[in-house]
């Protein structure tokens, strides 16, 4: 631990010990319209809170100004508002965060546990482990990117769906991007950052992000946060055999069907049927009976979905 008394504390009320047992959330990126694999990670992630008399908050990762999809922060919001998964607190934006952000790579800096990286892409090639070529040049910070440094050990968690998950980090990950050479900040980093200081215990979320948690787990150590609980659902595929995803245009989710698409996500997730009604009805029966056991231990969900 790099920092006894790390200068960012949670913005919450609870810090140090005193932090809630249950604080989790939904972070989606507005890169494209909610769709039904998001919903499995919004509704999964609202029902596991709350069935631990939680706190469930929202945040809405806009980092990645360029990949940004017009329209697609409001059908987000839209959808929530439709399917009335309405958070404990203030929705945060994290492109009204980046001082925050800088801030920690100052830190990081300082510590000696960032450096300048003037590789570009094309020089990297297809390796997608980054070999340290400038970890030692001493390279000025403007306008290059900017990586930390991992060290040759292994990290471990157990996710409570997918079990013990292990990646050494220099063989496997190596130095990694906080921040762009455009000066946008990686999502890694945002999302170590904004977790930590929202008191967030519980990660729930797709598993297609199940390789960057060792990640994370690197960089809290290093800003000396708290390890959190991660549970990585198992992903809705396409006919095609493809996860949703904006790429592969999932449909966008009618917020006027909230109450049908709320029962179908239950149903995907294994869990008991609920009866249609408003969907806060249908949330709060679906927190009763809430059991993770039934969700499948996989990384896909078997059939497709839209
Ligand atoms: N913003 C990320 C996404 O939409 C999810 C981040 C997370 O849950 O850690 O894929």
């Amino acid at each position: 631990m790099l920092f006894n008394n790390p200068p960012l504390t949670p913005s919450l009320q609870q810090k140090g010990d005193n932090r809630m047992a249950y604080v989790g959330r939904f972070a989606p990126s507005p890169t494209g319209p909610l769709h039904f694999g998001s919903l499995l990670t919004a509704v999964a992630s609202y029902c596991d809170a709350k069935a631990q008399q939680g706190q469930w908050f929202v945040r809405i990762e806009d980092t990645d100004i360029p990949r940004i999809y017009p329209g697609s922060e409001q059908h987000i919001l839209e959808c929530l508002e439709a399917f009335q998964l309405y958070p404990d607190a203030e929705i945060i934006f994290q492109k009204d965060r980046l001082d925050l952000y800088e801030a920690v790579i100052d830190q990081l800096h300082v510590a000696g546990q960032v450096y300048a990286c003037a590789c570009t892409r094309k020089m990297l090639g297809s390796n997608h482990i980054y070999a340290g070529t400038c970890r030692n040049l001493s390279l000025a910070f403007e306008q290059q990117a900017i990586r930390v440094k991992v060290e040759d050990q292994s990290i471990c968690f157990q996710d409570r769906l997918q079990g013990q998950h292990c990646s050494n980090l220099k063989e496997d990950l190596g130095d990694f991007v906080l921040k762009r050479r455009d000066g946008i900040i990686n999502y890694q980093l945002a999302v170590v950052v904004d977790d930590y200081l929202q008191g967030i215990t519980h990660v729930v979320r797709g598993a297609d992000l199940l390789d960057n948690t060792e990640r994370q787990i690197w960089l809290a150590q290093l800003l000396g946060y708290p390890t959190l609980s991660y549970m990585h659902l198992p992903l809705a595929m396409n006919a095609q055999g493809q996860k949703l995803s904006k790429q592969n245009l999932a449909q966008a989710l009618d917020p006027k069907q909230a109450p049908e698409l709320l029962q179908q996500a239950l149903l995907a997730l294994h869990q008991p049927a609920v009866a249609l009604d408003r969907p806060e009805i249908m949330l709060q029966q679906a927190v009763a009976q809430w059991n993770t056991d039934l969700i499948p231990h996989s990384i896909e969900l078997e059939g497709h979905f839209l």
